[in-house]
């Protein structure tokens, strides 16, 4: 298929009756009732934060048979080490094969759970919590609110359904969630209802100037210089996107080896990429193996770049998506630059 423009219609909001299906798959778990939660492969601060923030509120309700786990390597980003919640997780081989109820957050699509997909079939239920307007809707329960700044607002909401009351450590994670995927309260998403469940969480007494500091303004020193290199091999190509221009940079695995540094370091480095003035579209082209590329898109609003990725097997939001590209770092920007253009918001 060549050419195909493919957008993703937004789901419907969530009806009554989905709630109360959540609702219902939690309350009438038996008392030995196993519980596995699952978020995306590479998990970020939503992923991590909605899902143990859930994990911790199902505790409270006196669920004890609880995990939660991701696909791949068991290696939390170190700016989440310090969630709340941390001791419920367990590698993912160890996640159990047959859980009474599957708790799926922040997955838009089954690809994104990696060797955990084989779970949905085996789980007597599955919960989906999320908020991509690409939601493949893969639950038996999906739970997908598009308008939702991070799938946070959704578990916030299911856990006041359940009558759970937030306490400090199940603000702290929908906090790190609602702050990492708003930009820490700058992106569009930054609605009133953003404001008001922020409001909410920061009255149980969390300290949002320390969790900020951990989470986004503290790195290590061989990440700084790596960060510099990296962005100085940034290039710019103002023709792209139909004039709206658009800038790129890679890292290689030889480039974290040399700064010993870990993958997840490179995910920040789309934030100064994406300030240059000149161009709509930015891209960080990250190496996973040999001529494989993690890639991450951000557009301000001139390009739909979860148009652009689901095109090249990937997905996201309009204006923050990603995809795995494959080749050289050249190839991938040929992949992006030939679809920009295709996929201009009116
Ligand atoms: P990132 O650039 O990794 O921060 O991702 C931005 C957005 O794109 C997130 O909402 C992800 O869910 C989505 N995304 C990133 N990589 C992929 C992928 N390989 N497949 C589908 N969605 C992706
Ligand atoms: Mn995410
Ligand atoms: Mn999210």
């Amino acid at each position: 298929m060549t050419g195909a423009v493919v957008t993703a219609a937004p789901p419907a909001a969530t009806t009554e009756a989905e709630w109360s299906a959540a609702v219902s798959a939690i309350r009438e778990l038996a008392p030995t009732g196993r519980v596995l939660l699952i978020c995306h492969v590479n998990p970020d601060g939503d992923a991590l934060g909605s899902m143990l923030g859930f994990a911790l509120g199902l505790r409270r309700l006196g669920v004890t048979q609880l995990q939660a786990t991701f696909p791949g390597p068991f290696e939390v980003p170190e700016p989440f080490r310090a969630l709340p919640g941390l001791d419920l997780l367990v590698p993912d081989q160890q996640a159990w094969a047959n859980p009474d109820l599957l708790l799926v957050f922040d997955v838009a699509a089954e690809s994104r759970l990696g060797a955990l997909v084989d779970r949905l079939p085996r789980a007597r239920a599955t919960v989906v919590l999320d908020h991509h307007a690409s939601n493949t809707r893969f639950g038996g329960v999906n739970l997908v609110d598009a308008t939702a700044a991070a799938t946070s607002v959704v578990a916030e909401e299911l856990l006041g359904r359940l009558d759970v009351p937030l306490d400090v450590e199940i603000a702290e994670c929908l906090y790190v969630a609602l702050a990492t995927d708003t930009g820490s309260f700058r992106f569009d998403m930054t609605t009133p209802r953003v404001h008001e469940m922020a409001a909410r969480l920061i009255a149980t007494g969390l300290r949002p100037g320390e969790i900020s500091r951990r989470v986004f303004d503290s790195r290590p020193f061989g990440a700084m210089k790596l960060s510099a290199e990296v962005v100085g091999r940034a290039q710019l190509d103002p023709t792209a996107a139909a004039g709206h221009g658009m800038v790129w940079t890679y890292a290689t695995l030889a480039d974290l080896e040399r700064h010993g540094q870990r993958p997840y370091v490179l995910d920040a480095l789309i934030d100064p990429v994406r300030s240059v003035a000149e161009v709509d579209v930015s891209m960080v082209v990250k190496e996973l193996a040999e001529r494989e590329w993690a890639v991450s898109l951000r557009s301000k609003g001139a390009v739909d770049v979860s148009a652009v990725a689901m095109a090249l097997g990937g997905g996201g939001h309009r204006l923050a998506a990603g995809f795995t590209g494959y080749g050289t770092p050249g190839d991938v920007v040929t992949a992006v630059r030939d679809q920009l253009g295709r996929h201009l918001i009116p």
